[in-house]
């Protein structure tokens, strides 16, 4: 296999932990020759070179000129027990910008390069320590909002969907033979076809291959695997949604007239549904954001204060920010202040948001209309033509908020995943017992899609009688698209492309 341009394997280091003021800091190093490398920068050379893997060993970082540098615990692993596979020495220094630096300096002049973005995965990959699923978990788990969308990342890690992905595969595999095994068959004794009952074709068993019914062209061995592989691969194209929403988050915009509660609803979704960043930089005060976990769903949560029809021209900037914010909306909370009840330019506003023209190419968000204030003003009758879904909430009380996050979250929810995949628990697999995982990134959504398309083909080939010569390939298509998805088929592209996203020392 082509290497992609990460150089050879020789010895890299690079900070593991953020250059930051902190108690300690990891300095990671790793390759052939590692060990004795790092020894000569250490004030126990012996000790360090006589070291055990997976043990921890005492000492000093000293420069080429004999200082100490700092007081560290070096980790020591041994190759194939590391996490590239290499050998390998975790250095945990002291935290702060300086000594970090100073300590990975003496690796660098002590013949360690530093690594390029995700090279140790790279090389735990080449290594075979893990999957390309399992690789791709890793910048999943690293860039992971919430504590849901770390355990979906977890899952891929500990390889659920690696075993998913080769679980299907080898019913394939098991197909293509079968299929193969027959084209062998009919090369030999000019048959074409198969069996009325050639779905029990059996490569270990071919003794039984009906082969006297072969002109029964068009029904393909192995059938209802291939039909099977087929639901499962669907299933996890479908995931691939749901797992999206819980990587990368969605955009929920608060909407409503000024005094409606837009203010008082964003900050006591902070308070309730937990912020995880707040003031994201770069942002203007036309809106005002922040991110918060809704029952685990990363969202990014807009109040679009500025949203009105200003005649100020500096101030017409802002509404416009806040429409274009609105217009990449996942979700709309629609605020009514419950203390005037729905007025005309409620109605009006409500309808603006729901024509096609305000949404251009794409399909409307879904519209949660909240009536706030229910402290004092209770629900009242609504005229609203369209049967929008009414929430009645005291942002001020906190009354009606969690039914209202629930309701959030079903709707980000409905509004990704086609019906039926809602729910976690639901997603591939299950019908086998297997583990319930999901597809996490473009890149194995993209494969699996191909084995999709491949396994319709051949499905289809077969529906009009095609011959299993023009079938096979279609199979060996989608069994190669998976070998893609874990990395069992690879090419030096695909590799540089994906472990270029890492961060260093990743
Ligand atoms: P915005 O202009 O839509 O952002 O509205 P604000 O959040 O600034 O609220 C406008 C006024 O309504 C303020 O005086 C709030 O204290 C009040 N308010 C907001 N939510 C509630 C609520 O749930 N109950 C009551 N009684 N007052 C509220």
């Amino acid at each position: 296999m082509n290497r992609p341009s990460y150089g050879s394997n020789d010895p890299i280091a690079a900070h593991a932990t953020p250059l930051a003021e902190s108690a300690l800091a990891v300095i990671r190093s790793s390759g052939p020759g590692c060990i004795d490398l790092v020894a000569k920068l250490f004030s126990r050379p012996k000790a360090l070179r006589e070291a055990p893997g997976n043990t921890i060993v005492h000492g000093w970082i000293q420069n080429s000129r004999g200082e100490k540098v700092d007081e560290v615990l070096l980790s020591v692993f041994r190759s194939p027990r590391s996490y590239t596979g290499e050998d390998a020495v975790d250095i945990s220094c002291h935290g702060g910008i300086a000594t970090a630096r100073s300590v990975l300096q003496c690796l660098l002049d002590g013949g360690f390069r530093q690594a390029l973005p995700g090279e140790f995965t790279f090389r735990a990959f080449m290594n075979g320590k893990l999957d390309l699923t399992r690789s791709e978990s890793v910048v999943e788990l690293i860039e992971a909002k919430t504590d849901e969308s770390r355990r979906h990342a977890l899952d891929r890690l500990s390889g659920a969907l690696e075993s998913e992905i080769k679980a299907i595969k080898e019913e394939l595999v098991h197909a293509l033979a079968a299929t193969e095994l027959f084209l062998d068959y009919s090369e030999d004794d000019g048959v074409s076809g198969i069996a009325e009952d050639g779905l029990a074709l059996d490569s270990e068993n071919s003794d039984t291959i009906p082969m006297a019914a072969a002109e029964a062209a068009g029904l393909m061995p192995d059938r209802p695997r291939i039909e099977q592989a087929l639901r499962d691969l669907e299933t996890l194209a479908a995931s691939y949604r749901i797992e999206k929403l819980y990587r990368d988050g969605a955009l929920v915009a608060i909407a409503g007239r000024p005094n409606a509660g837009k203010s008082s609803l964003f900050n006591r979704l902070i308070k309730e549904e937990r912020s995880i960043v707040t003031d994201i930089p770069g942002t203007t005060r036309d809106y005002i954001e922040a991110w918060i976990s809704l029952e685990g769903i990363p969202v990014r949560l807009v109040d679009t204060a500025g949203l009105r029809h200003a005649e100020d021209p500096i101030e017409q900037i802002g509404v416009e920010r806040s429409r274009s914010i609105l217009q990449t909306a996942d979700l709309i909370l629609f605020l009514v202040d419950g203390k005037g009840g729905f007025q005309d330019a409620d109605v009006t506003l409500l309808q603006e948001y729901q024509s096609e023209a305000l949404w251009q190419n794409r399909k409307a968000p879904p519209i949660l209309v909240v009536w706030n204030k229910v402290d004092v003003a209770p629900l009242a009758e609504h005229g609203l033509r369209n049967a929008l879904p009414v929430f009645a909430v005291s942002a001020k009380t906190g009354i009606g908020i969690p039914e209202l996050a629930h309701a959030m979250k079903a709707a980000l929810e409905e509004n990704t995943a086609p019906a039926g995949l809602q729910q976690r628990s639901t997603v591939a697999g299950e019908s086998q017992g297997r583990a319930a995982v999901g597809i996490a990134s473009e890149r194995q959504k993209a494969l699996v899609d191909r084995a999709v398309a491949a396994l319709r083909e051949a499905l289809q080939l077969a529906d009009s009688h095609a011959p299993l010569d023009l079938i096979a390939p279609e199979l060996r298509d989608a069994v190669e698209a998976l070998g893609e998805i874990t990395g069992e088929v690879s090419t030096a592209e695909i590799l540089e492309t994906m472990f270029s996203r890492f961060c260093v020392g990743k």
